[in-house]
């Protein structure tokens, strides 16, 4: 889920999360207050007048006990003279906090609560209320009371008032500790609501991204083996991939740059002693003509052809070499221009085939496609790339009847290839040594030699397959190797086709007439 999302649910957890739970809380203290006065008071009311209408509770705790005195002091006002049935009703009017006034023309006849009584500053005279009966919050500092009157006549015609005085002190208490219990319960729902934010947030950001921070620590000591293992799919666990690909690159990187160094310099060690052979022979044997060992003509010529010899073998390696650098910085020159396959292997067989008698190894030659089929190639890379194939051929023969097959075919070696119409397949082929399997994988890779190419008599610096695929690569093409040890290996590579509908002019320029580039 992106931050954005979870800024959504955050806010609707802080909002509604908190609001759900305290309905349910206030529901439940409520009702149980509200149960509590029933039980107290037998008043009825319901959970939301508590906080809503407090007054209202006040109001109905003695609505029963009002209602019946007034329906006395209309039906049977004399009874309110009668001090037992008065000292009785202030019993259970005491129950419910409240006490009870009678008054005889002005004058105070029975009072339920002397002392708070006293405290009341002042109840209203004979017709103080309009209606006659009312109802009014009296609200002192010392002792608040709700007080309900009535105004009445005995029947003697005296007048008669009665007060029913609530006693608030007491009743307050329990509406203070719901509003408490409330109170409490709001804080605890924020505290907890806040706790699993926290948490979530914690989970979805902070923790990521102090993987994050020990990661980059770890990538800045040079470690470049720790993961990141974010599994979210929000923008820092885009974050966290994106460096986890980054570290991938830059391990490959690494790692890719330490074998270049350690081929490199394997590589050296290998040139200086493919090097050191040669120059220790031609030292020897200028010696041995100085030295007038080579007494004779024929010994002189052999000297001297084995100088020779040698002093080719070092210019062979130190052309590779320069090549192999002109090759790295990426500067041969390439001249692409369209060839004809048929001329330009014909050429091809006509300098190699006779080279290769003479070392007992034939070469067969198949091409199946068209008599007209052009490439667009550049001869003198092209050339390079073949004799260092053939040259391996040559290198790696270990039978007496060495047998190599030259075939090309249409298409780009892939059986159900979409470009196989645009490319020419050349496949070399030899029942030489052939290369373990072990060796394969990497027989393109700069001063790689096999297990057994290394251990052998075999010159080479192992440039020779690396030389090959950046020349065919720089071509458009690929190549690639099979091999069985013991058995021979095949070597293939692709070359893209000239367009048929290309300019005829620059058919003129096809291999023949353009050797010099
Ligand atoms: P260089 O060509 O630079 O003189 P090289 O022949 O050892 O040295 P590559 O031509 O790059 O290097 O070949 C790499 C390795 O692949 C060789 O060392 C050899 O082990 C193996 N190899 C290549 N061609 C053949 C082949 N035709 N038969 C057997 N092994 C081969
Ligand atoms: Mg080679």
């Amino acid at each position: 889920m992106k931050i954005r999302g979870r800024l959504i649910i955050a806010f609707l957890i802080i909002t509604a999360f908190p609001s759900f739970l305290m309905s349910v809380c206030f529901n439940f203290i409520l009702s149980n207050q509200s149960a509590l006065l029933e039980e107290s008071y037998q008043s009825k009311t319901s959970a939301s007048n508590i906080l809503l209408n407090p007054i209202q509770i006040l109001y109905t705790i003695t609505q029963q006990d009002y209602e019946d005195l007034v329906a006395l002091a209309e039906d049977r006002p004399d009874q309110l003279l009668d001090k037992e049935y008065l000292a009785q009703a202030s019993e259970v009017l005491q129950q419910r906090d409240s006490f009870l006034i009678i008054r005889r023309n002005g004058k105070d006849y029975f009072v339920g609560n002397q002392t708070l009584y006293e405290s009341l500053d002042t109840l209203p005279g004979f017709g103080g209320y309009t209606r006659g009966a009312s109802t009014m919050l009296f609200l002192d500092p010392s002792i608040p009371g709700l007080i309900k009157s009535k105004d009445f006549y005995f029947s003697n015609h005296d007048q008669g008032q009665l007060f029913l005085i609530t006693d608030l002190t007491r009743l307050l208490p329990q509406w203070k500790r719901s509003i408490q219990e409330l109170l409490l319960c709001l804080l605890g729902i924020l505290l907890v609501t806040a706790c699993l934010l926290i948490l979530w947030v914690y989970n979805s950001i902070v923790k990521p991204l102090n993987i994050l921070r020990i990661a980059t620590m770890q990538i800045g000591a040079g470690n470049l083996d720790y993961p990141v293992q974010v599994n979210s799919t929000d923008e820092i666990g885009e974050l966290c991939q994106d460096f986890e690909e980054m570290r991938i690159r830059l391990r490959e990187m690494i790692n890719a740059r330490i074998r270049y160094d350690e081929d490199t310099r394997e590589m050296i060690s290998n040139m200086a002693h493919d090097l050191q052979t040669p120059i220790t022979s031609i030292k020897g044997y200028a010696e041995g003509i100085l030295d007038g060992v080579a007494n004779t003509p024929q010994k002189q010529e052999k000297y001297v052809r084995t100088i020779l010899t040698k002093a080719v073998d070092m210019s062979y390696l130190i052309d590779e070499l320069s090549v192999f650098a002109i090759v790295e910085k990426n500067s041969l020159p390439y001249h692409f221009i369209p060839l004809s396959l048929k001329e330009y292997f014909s050429d091809f067989l006509e300098d190699t085939r006779l080279d290769l008698e003479t070392l007992n190894i034939h070469l067969e030659y198949f091409n199946t496609t068209a008599e007209d089929t052009v490439v667009l190639a550049d001869p003198e890379q092209l050339k390079r790339v073949l004799n260092n194939i053939t040259g391996n051929v040559v290198k790696y023969m270990d039978k007496q009847e060495g047998l190599v097959t030259l075939r090309i075919t249409d298409g780009d070696g892939e059986p159900d290839s979409q470009n196989a119409a645009e490319y020419v397949c050349i496949e070399l082929t030899d029942n030489g040594s052939g290369i373990a399997a072990q060796d394969l994988p990497h027989v393109f890779r700069r001063f790689y030699r096999g297990d057994i190419s290394r251990n052998s008599s075999r010159r080479g610096s192992g440039l020779g397959l690396a030389i090959v695929e950046r020349i065919i690569h720089d071509h458009g093409g690929r190549v690639w190797a099979q091999s069985t040890l013991g058995q021979g290996t095949s070597i293939f590579f692709t070359l893209k086709k000239q367009d048929k509908q290309d300019d005829a002019a620059e058919r003129g320029m096809e291999y023949g007439k353009n050797t010099d580039h």
